[in-house]
């Protein structure tokens, strides 16, 4: 018998930005793999959308900016969770070069605003369900900077972030870690490797090539495309969270990674050959590989060391690179259409951003 996703005293479990990529993908486990009751706080922004989701009693959307402290603490009040699951964030990297003052108000004050209305629900709580009541902190790698060619990041690596979207991860992960030390609320926090998989707004690297691709348009490689990333499938990343969430050591942090190390060239050419199988044109796609303007600012190489949630928490990925690329490329072919609808609902055109310029 398989263990359950989450312990039965957890009864319900407020994610942040749950019309995302990754909380998306967290709240259709917990749909399917456990019975507890999900408040979904979202301002449901450019890059969300619920369609993965569709409607389920156990499921309600809290439609609320975590800048808005007040309609925040008004959120978790309702919510009354045992277990708070926080994703929301302004997430891309380019657009965090164009306007990096919503990186700043989501990520940095929307988690301050959400930590204040979080405490003090905790502080009311019964004994009872205080003493198994967690918060828990999604966070990136990015906020370790950038690495040589050689070395791993593991939960003591300094911070050192380098972007805007990196820098306010970092500002968000210290107060977490603040109000755990300053007010004893009891946090776990984890730092994820690149995500990919179904349902990714097509804005980000994986997504922009299959469609560029299709579209039989230039195929942006920034630089000399040897910069490297440790993927991991959105899957693998939510087992992880899962863990993390209902097992991890009160105050500890938790890296996340599948060994999934690729150059953005190896993982552009791997995206081309797969097309090249699905669905064959006259000419290989890897034709449209064009070099472009490398991104300012742009670190060279993220790799984890995930030594310490596979050993004290059992978590393994369960999908290789090349498994869950193949999985994502086909999602991708079937559902062009959903890709259309969300990037013209946000005003996207899929053309390059956060050039500084
Ligand atoms: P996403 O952009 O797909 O989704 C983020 C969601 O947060 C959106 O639905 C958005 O509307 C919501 N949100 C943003 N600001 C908000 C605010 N002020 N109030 C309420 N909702 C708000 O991002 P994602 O890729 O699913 O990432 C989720 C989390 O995981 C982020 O915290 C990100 O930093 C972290 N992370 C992502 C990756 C990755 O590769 N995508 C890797 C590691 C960690």
């Amino acid at each position: 018998m398989t263990a359950p996703l989450v312990p039965q005293n957890t009864k319900r479990v407020l994610v942040t930005g749950g019309a995302g990529f990754i909380g998306g993908a967290l709240v259709r486990k917990l749909l399917s793999g456990s019975d507890v009751q999900i408040f979904n706080l979202d301002k449901c922004g450019y890059a969300s959308d619920l369609t993965s989701i569709g409607s389920d009693p156990r499921h309600e959307l809290l439609r609320v900016d975590l800048v808005d402290a007040d309609a925040t603490a008004a959120a978790v009040q309702q919510a009354d969770p045992d277990l708070v699951m926080h994703l929301a964030a302004e997430s891309h990297v380019d657009r965090s070069i164009d306007g990096p003052g919503a990186f700043i108000e989501s990520n940095v004050l929307g988690t301050f605003n959400l930590l204040q209305a979080v405490r003090a629900h905790w502080e009311q709580l019964p004994d009872e369900r205080k003493a198994h009541f967690r918060f828990h902190h999604i966070s990136t790698d990015e906020v370790f900077g950038s690495l040589g060619a050689t070395g791993r990041f593991s939960e003591t690596t300094p911070y050192d972030p380098r972007s805007p979207y990196s820098a306010s991860k970092a500002a968000s992960d210290h107060l977490v870690m603040a109000w755990h030390h300053t007010y004893g609320l009891p946090v776990v926090l984890t730092n994820c490797s690149n995500n990919y998989g179904p349902w990714q707004f097509p804005e980000k690297l994986i997504p922009v090539v299959i469609l560029k691709a299709i579209a039989g348009e230039p195929i942006p490689l920034y630089g000399d495309g040897a910069n490297v990333r440790d993927w991991l499938y959105v899957e693998d990343h939510v087992d992880a969270l899962l863990l993390a969430a209902t097992k991890g050591e009160i105050g500890s942090s938790y890296c996340v990674g599948g060994h999934g190390e690729r150059s953005n060239r190896e993982v552009v050419e791997a995206i081309c050959s797969l097309l090249d199988q699905m669905k064959p044109k006259s000419k290989p796609y890897a034709e449209l590989i064009t070099r472009v303007t490398d991104r300012p600012g742009h670190d060279h190489r993220y790799a984890i060391d995930p030594n310490r949630i596979t050993t004290k928490l059992g978590w393994q990925p369960l999908h290789d690179f090349s498994e869950g690329l193949t999985a994502t490329v086909a999602w991708y072919l079937e559902n062009l259409d959903w890709c259309q609808k969300v990037r013209a609902r946000a005003g996207y055109d899929g053309g390059r951003i956060g050039t500084n310029k």
